[in-house]
């Protein structure tokens, strides 16, 4: 049996390499200077990364000359496809002016966007990445309620600040070394499906926040339905606590007020990235007044004062793109929003289809648009499905990108963008199909035993 997955897996990497020629020299070139040949863990997958040339719409050419259609959207960035035209044009206006200017009008201007956006947002801070933007998010929430702990759903990731890389998956660990014990003592670890649990955490009176990633989106898109979320919300606001509802993923991408617009949520705190700027960096922390307030450093309204600063926060590009992207959010309004989920239902159901075609139980999550996929008869949750084994799975997205589908080996991941059309899904179904005739992707699933490790 142990010959199955060394000879498929032997036999998806002979395939990899001999369309990746470039892809692999550029590799060992940059493992010479860049550590570990990327410039973010999850950039890496073996044997070696792809390397990208250049991105339009919803299509990618790699270093060898390879139209991939993209499915990971550069980590979720790329929501309006590489290159749209208005972004682009935005950002070209931009280069003509300094790139960094004391105190520019453009913050302004993106603040009053996001706000007339997003109703829960009455004051907004401008900040680099999503990582940021949480850290100061629970900073000016201890800051407002002068408490110290912080509730975290097993199964999110929300950046890498170490107080945060805790808890990822079902065994709840730190993720990595150089974390202390001491940085994630004020994290509490919570089930979003236990709200008994979580108001239990909450009597203690000693809790500043609780962060929600509405999709649920690292564990699986395992999302709770929008009265399990609003009950949510009740919980905490009537402890005092405050909610902060993580936009990165969820923001721009399911509404044009973020998650909490879907899931009908009114948070106190929130923060954007990733798609806001849709790949020049920018991220935010948006909220009710009264709290944001802390950050003021006139300090008119003469409470508690939480620093929070950044040297880049004004980007003269990022702010063209973040405008110029909301202003596209809007005009695609609801029927556009619908069009991109429905392309992501019929993808889910369509790779199902193709599993199942081949002997392979198979259950996929979508969301917005958004697909998980797991490779299990088991139960559909998202305990059993976080602790599958990743081999199959990272062998078949391997594959996918033999046949032209970049997605992100070592995740389960399909992102659609709203450059996207019926034919690319298409082509990502036909591609998953090809993939499961040339290669025994059954066999892989069978002996690893489809157990939960
Ligand atoms: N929160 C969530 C929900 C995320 O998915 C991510 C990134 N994947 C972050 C925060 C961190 O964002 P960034 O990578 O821009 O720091």
């Amino acid at each position: 049996m142990a010959d199955a997955s060394t000879s498929v897996r032997a036999a998806v990497e002979a395939a990899y390499r001999a369309r990746t020629e470039e892809s692999r020299a550029w590799y060992e070139r940059a493992s010479r200077s860049l550590a570990g040949g990327v410039s973010g863990a999850v950039r890496y997958f073996a044997p070696y990364p792809t390397y990208i040339r250049d991105g339009s719409g919803a299509e990618l050419i790699d270093l060898d000359g390879n139209r991939l259609i993209d499915c990971f959207l550069s980590g979720a960035t790329a929501l309006l496809g590489h290159h749209e035209p208005s972004v682009a044009a935005a950002t070209r206006a931009a280069t003509e002016r300094s790139s960094l200017l004391f105190n520019p009008t453009h913050a302004t201007e993106t603040a009053e966007q996001l706000c007339a956006m997003v109703p829960a947002v009455e004051r907004v801070r401008f900040v680099n990445s999503g990582t940021e933007a949480v850290m100061n998010a629970l900073r000016i929430a201890r800051a407002f309620t002068g408490r110290a702990k912080v509730v975290k759903f097993w199964g999110t990731y929300h950046g890498m600040d170490d107080q945060v890389l805790t808890g990822l998956d079902a065994r709840r660990r730190v993720l990595g070394g150089g974390i202390p014990a001491s940085l994630v003592a004020d994290i509490v670890h919570a089930d979003i499906n236990d709200l008994d649990g979580v108001a239990q955490v909450l009597a203690g009176g000693d809790v500043a926040a609780v962060l929600l990633d509405p999709t649920m989106h690292h564990c699986g898109l395992w999302a709770p339905p929008p009265a399990h979320q609003q009950a949510l919300q009740q919980l905490v606001q009537d402890a005092g606590a405050l909610l902060v509802v993580d936009e990165v993923i969820s923001g721009f991408r399911l509404a044009p007020g973020g998650g909490q617009e879907y899931f009908g949520l009114q948070p106190d705190l929130c923060v954007f990235g990733k798609a806001f700027a849709v790949g020049e960096r920018l991220g935010a922390i948006g909220g009710r007044a009264e709290v944001m307030a802390v950050t003021d450093a006139a300090r008119t309204h003469g409470g508690p004062f939480a620093f929070q600063s950044g040297t880049c926060n004004d980007s003269t590009v990022s702010h063209a793109a973040a405008q110029a992207a909301m202003a596209r959010y809007r005009a695609l309004g609801p029927a556009g929003y619908a069009a991109a989920a429905a392309l992501a239902q019929r993808l889910a159901e369509g790779l199902t289809a193709a599993f199942i075609a081949h002997g392979v139980a198979c259950h996929a999550n979508h969301l917005g648009p958004m697909v998980r996929l797991f490779l299990t008869a088991g139960p559909a949750t998202a305990e059993h499905c976080t602790r599958l084994p990743s081999a199959p799975i990272d062998t078949f997205h391997l594959a996918l990108l033999t046949e032209g589908v970049l997605t992100l080996p070592g995740s389960n991941d399909f992102f659609l963008s709203f450059a996207h059309t019926d034919v690319h899904v298409e082509q990502v179904i036909a591609a998953a199909g090809r993939v499961l005739d040339t290669f025994d992707i059954a066999a892989l699933v069978a002996e690893a035993g489809g157990a939960p490790q």
